[in-house]
């Protein structure tokens, strides 16, 4: 073995919905509804996991556990998880159909992939109608990945490896360390290492970040440069092999990552 065999890419803020706002919507409105205050930041902390895991998540977070017990007079329960979970599918449908254009050529770049011999498999933090929807409306847009994987038909999502160890299932993967999984967050970085694959991390269009692709273009160099600095270092730290700004540019990362693999390195 010593050729990459699939490429993993995330969606939100990897190839589709530059700076992964859909969620943050869909997160910051649910909370709203139920009358507690939940920021950007809170709603970007935990960005990457199963959406039911992420809401629970925030609920954990000090202040918004105090705003609910104010609010609710009491803590929140178990029931109440399931409660938000239930509201925050169709409400994310409802946004995500706003926010799911490709963030670059994803099809150009998944027939480079391919004529490399390459398998173009993808995983999500959300549920499978919601990447449904994405698949449809990527399919309308030129992309159609090989295989694509959601938490509730793995057992669980990220920091789990499971979806991803499905997809290497799937697909008859010669080894872990022929797979690289390329996401925005952290939680996607842990996802491919606990995996036992190469990861690549992606600053300028993703979580970490935080901005629109006008809003991106739109911000002065310094400030461009402390957020990507800021992405780079978050996902570093996760342990990512590299970091890129976009998923565009991957092939360059990729092509090192097999020279590495040549040499009789693992992940
Ligand atoms: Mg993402």
């Amino acid at each position: 073995m010593s050729r990459l065999e699939v490429v993993i890419f995330d969606w939100a803020g990897t190839i589709v919905d530059h700076g992964s706002l859909a969620p943050v919507r869909a997160i910051c409105e649910l909370f709203a509804r139920h009358h507690v205050v939940v920021d950007d930041d809170a709603a970007r902390r935990d960005m990457g996991l199963f959406k039911r895991d992420h809401i629970r998540r925030i609920l954990e977070d000090g202040g918004i556990r105090r705003q609910w017990r104010e609010v609710h007079g009491s803590a929140w329960s178990e029931a109440d998880i399931d409660r938000l979970f239930g509201e925050f599918q169709p409400l994310q449908m409802e946004v995500l159909a706003a926010h799911s254009k490709l963030i670059f050529d994803v099809g150009a770049l998944a027939g480079r992939l391919r004529r490399r011999g390459l398998k173009v498999a993808t995983t999500t933090g959300y549920t499978r109608p919601m990447l449904d929807l994405l698949l449809a409306s990527a399919a309308e847009q030129g992309f159609e990945p090989d295989l694509a994987m959601s938490p509730d038909e793995a057992g669980g999502g990220r920091p789990h490896p499971w979806m991803c160890l499905k997809i290497a299932l799937a697909i008859g993967l010669s080894a872990t360390r022929a797979a690289v999984k390329i996401g925005d967050t952290p939680a996607d970085v842990a996802e491919g290492l606990n995996a036992g694959m190469w990861t690549i991390g992606v600053s300028a269009t993703g979580n970490e970040a935080g901005l629109s692709a006008a809003d991106f273009a739109a911000l002065a160099e310094p400030e461009r440069k402390r957020r990507l600095q800021r992405a780079e270092d978050a996902l570093r730290q996760a342990g990512a092999h590299y970091v890129i700004q976009s998923a565009a540019g991957c092939e360059a990362a990729l092509e090192a990552i097999e020279e590495r693999i040549a040499s009789g390195e693992r992940p």
